[in-house]
């Protein structure tokens, strides 16, 4: 059996592909804000309803801009229910990462950011974890009140609209990712959003080591430039990224269709609710098990079929080898829970229905030899 992945990559026609490295291989420019940077820039720009983006070398780079750029201090207070780099970044800008605890769909809890606001916390750092959308109006109003910038790690969050607006355009900014496994990708290579024009000058200068001109270098900055063959394939996946959210939707369905009544589990893709003002981008499909013992044999049985599902999250940020010595301002139960019960089942466009179903069978057994018990 060929292996499984949690995701596949989307790759364009290859000839798709080479038509625009034609155009590179004739100019020649590779990277340094080419006219494929130029072209792809202005796309996203377009699709996403916003004016305010910068493109950049990965995600993670692109975060760590952005929190210099919003000159943040002191504390910030995030999740830990998340990929490495959201607190990671935090920690490599010189922040203390305060942990909020999340809500049951993984998102932050608005109730528990706001308790844990001192005099020193300077920003709020929300995920939009899997493509859920997190308590943005809640949020926003905490951040108004207490002064604080409010950045979204939406490295999940590609091409979701809430009440007809981007969801990069909530907050002062948003970070994308572009990489190779996320729903849309340019190999490596990320982005950020934001809704203040005048963070793009700075943001420009951080990318490219500070250099304003061939004489004149005006800021400390770092290298994050997206180079043109990353713009390339960012243009032709452009082409695609309906079908492929429309390929998931219906991947999501069936798996539903499947699961919905095997004991002790529960999906945790939220359904579309009809006439909603959420569209979705189906980014990933995790589900939860009645607890962790079962978690790992349902990972097991499947990995013995050659079908790798993912413990997306565990452990949590907090928990890291990295962090061992560190003692963290924040509590939270519900995400300690939640990632020792979580599990991220495949999804992309290409999976095919025998396969899904195959592993609906898998975790239905799995789930059916377990001891019944009542999930919340
Ligand atoms: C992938 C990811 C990132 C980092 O993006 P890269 O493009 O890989 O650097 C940040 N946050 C989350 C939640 C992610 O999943």
């Amino acid at each position: 059996m060929k292996p499984i992945y949690v995701t596949q990559p989307v790759l364009p026609p290859l000839t798709d592909y080479t038509a625009l490295l034609e155009e590179i291989w004739s100019s020649r420019i590779l990277t340094n804000m080419g006219p494929l940077h130029e072209r792809f820039a202005a796309a996203l720009r377009e699709l996403l309803g916003v004016a305010g983006l910068t493109l950049f070398v990965n995600g993670h780079t692109a975060l760590e801009a952005g929190l210099e750029a919003l000159d943040l201090t002191g504390e910030v207070i995030t999740t830990p229910f998340t990929f490495a780099s959201t607190t990671h970044a935090l920690v490599r800008r010189g922040l203390t990462p305060v942990f909020a605890d999340i809500r049951d769909d993984f998102t932050i809890d608005p109730e528990q950011v706001a308790a844990l606001i001192s005099e020193k916390t300077s920003a709020i750092l929300p995920v939009h974890v899997y493509g859920h959308v997190c308590a943005v109006e809640a949020l926003a109003e905490i951040s108004r009140k207490s002064h604080l910038k409010l950045i979204y790690d939406g490295a999940h969050a590609f091409n979701i609209s809430y009440f007809g607006k981007n969801i990069a355009a909530y907050g002062d900014m948003t970070l994308l990712s572009f990489h190779a496994t996320k729903l849309f990708h340019t190999i490596e290579g990320g982005a950020l959003v934001y809704s203040d024009p005048a963070h793009a000058e700075l943001l420009d200068l951080l990318k490219n080591f500070g250099i304003q001109s061939a004489e004149s270098v005006c800021a400390v900055g770092g290298n994050g430039k997206f180079s043109e063959l990353a713009a390339a394939m960012g243009l032709c996946n452009l082409t695609a990224i309906a079908q492929e959210i429309d390929a998931r939707r219906l991947a999501t369905l069936r798996y539903r269709e499947q699961l919905d009544d095997t004991p002790n589990l529960i999906l945790k893709q939220p359904p579309e609710p009809a006439g909603s003002q959420l569209r979705h981008n189906f980014a990933y499909l995790p589900i939860l098990l009645a607890n962790q013992t079962l978690r790992d044999q349902v990972h097991e049985a499947l990995r013995q079929q050659n079908i790798h599902a993912r413990k997306y999250f565990f452990p949590l940020t907090s928990q890291y080898d990295c962090y061992r010595d560190r003692q963290w301002r924040g509590q939270t139960p519900l995400a300690a829970d939640y990632a020792n019960r979580v599990l991220t089942l495949p999804l992309y466009g290409a999976l095919a229905q025998e396969d899904i179903d195959r592993i609906c069978r898998i975790v239905d057994a799995a789930c059916r030899t377990h001891e019944s018990r009542r999930l919340r």
